[in-house]
């Protein structure tokens, strides 16, 4: 038997490298590769990579296996801007419930829920504004993503994120009844110590609140001074982290932008001087649109049919003028406000508001995957993580088929092909 040894060996690992080596050839109607819409292209994937993007007839590489996409476009993992993966929507719980009432366990088991919904929703990368309340669990549930422990997207998370003293809720307490925040607070010197420790429990970057609703009536005001923001950034970047801001007020954006933050969240009140300092300062603009569409409708605004509210009109004056300045868009919707896995509500909204379908497009992949520092991510083309779904019909002509997600890759791994089903 001994002198078989080798030959069985041989055996062995002559299958297991045909095994390794063997190519993916995704055959689409068309490829939208992070930029352009590509007719008779093809896309060939090897172990968790791209090796070949480009027209079909120029592929000269071995076709092993074949997946047919008929009507289909084939176009890079989304990557959600701005999510809540601990947050669900507000009409089910109220945010003030959902922080007091319920505990991390629980939360997480929600999370776990909602991650494998975004995915499934052809969202493969998930930027996460903060656990409101569920402090670092986030990491965790990042780390069992990672390990494939539970199905979801690939986790860029900011964990706690930073509060002002005195600004931030749950509120409407009395005053000797300690109350746990959404958010953790920081001020002048101890700001150095909690971006540290946000770090060091694994953040990927920061997020601050530049303002909130705690104004003498109750108004958006601006919480941080600009030296304590620029702190902020400062401790952040020398770690190599990033931050970015929540603000819509003008005071409060124009300090985030000054201090050196990369996002800023809402927007609201941006004016021709802020979106001119963002696009000066190369600042990226999320407008979370599907939040307050949604809260409104929660609140009782008959969408289709009633006019629109005063903060919507303000929101597409302001969305249209940022766009009118060049700002780069983030495709980010506040997903948690609304449900988990409807993230292309926003990407549909962009387009309503004004945005053109192929900005769109590239904004939820290029775009964010650039604006994030996700080098390998975002675009098909050769070298790049095999991030990859497939889409019915031409998004470039209607983004609804953005909904109907045939075909998910993730690393390399095909989670879903329902393709050839048809
Ligand atoms: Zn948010």
């Amino acid at each position: 038997m001994m002198r078989h040894k080798p030959l069985i060996t041989f055996l062995f690992l002559f299958i297991f490298c045909q095994l390794a080596i063997s190519q993916i050839v995704l055959v689409p109607d068309r490829v939208f590769d992070g930029f352009e819409m590509h007719a008779g292209w093809i896309v060939v994937v090897m172990e968790n990579q791209i090796v070949y993007s480009g027209p079909s007839d120029k592929f000269n590489g071995e076709k092993s296996t074949t997946i047919e996409l008929h009507d289909y476009t084939l176009m890079p993992g989304m990557i959600e801007g701005h999510a809540h993966m601990y947050l669900y929507p507000y009409n089910q719980a109220s945010w003030n419930d959902q922080v007091l009432k319920e505990s991390v366990s629980y939360r997480t088991a929600k999370a776990t829920w909602n991650a494998q919904q975004t995915l499934m929703a052809g969202f493969t990368t998930v930027r996460d504004l903060g656990t409101e309340g569920a402090g670092f669990a986030d990491v965790g549930l990042k780390k069992a993503i990672q390990d494939g422990v539970i199905p979801g997207p690939r986790l860029i998370i900011s964990t706690k994120a930073i509060v002002a003293t005195g600004s931030y809720g749950p509120k409407g307490f009395a005053d000797h009844v300690d109350i746990p925040l959404g958010a953790e607070e920081a001020d002048g010197s101890t700001i150095v110590q909690v971006v540290r420790n946000q770090i060091g429990k694994g953040a990927d970057f920061i997020k601050v609140y530049a303002d909130y609703r705690w104004g003498p009536e109750g108004e958006a005001r601006p919480t941080f001074s600009i030296d304590e923001l620029k702190l902020m950034v400062k401790t952040a970047e020398s770690s190599g982290r990033y931050v970015v801001a929540h603000a819509s007020t003008v005071e409060g954006m124009r300090r985030a932008i000054l201090a050196g933050v990369e996002t800023i969240e809402h927007g609201d009140g941006g004016t021709d001087e802020i979106w001119k300092m963002m696009k000066e300062h190369n600042v990226a603009f999320c407008p979370t649109l599907a939040a307050g569409d949604a809260v409104l409708q929660y609140n009782g605004w008959g969408k289709s049919t009633q006019p629109d509210p005063a903060r919507i009109v303000n929101k597409k004056k302001t969305f249209t003028a940022a766009l009118q300045n060049n700002v780069k868009i983030v495709a980010g919707g506040d997903v948690g406000v609304f449900e988990h896995g409807d993230n292309a509500r926003e990407l549909l909204m962009m387009h309503d508001y004004g945005m053109e379908r192929i900005e769109v497009l590239k904004s939820v992949t290029s775009g964010n995957a650039n604006t994030f520092h996700l080098e390998n991510l975002g675009r098909l083309k050769k070298g790049f993580i095999a991030d990859i779904i497939a889409v019915e019909g031409n998004p470039a002509d209607d983004l609804s088929n953005l909904y109907n997600v045939g075909f998910i890759m993730q690393n390399g791994v095909i989670v879903k092909n329902q393709a050839g089903q048809k």
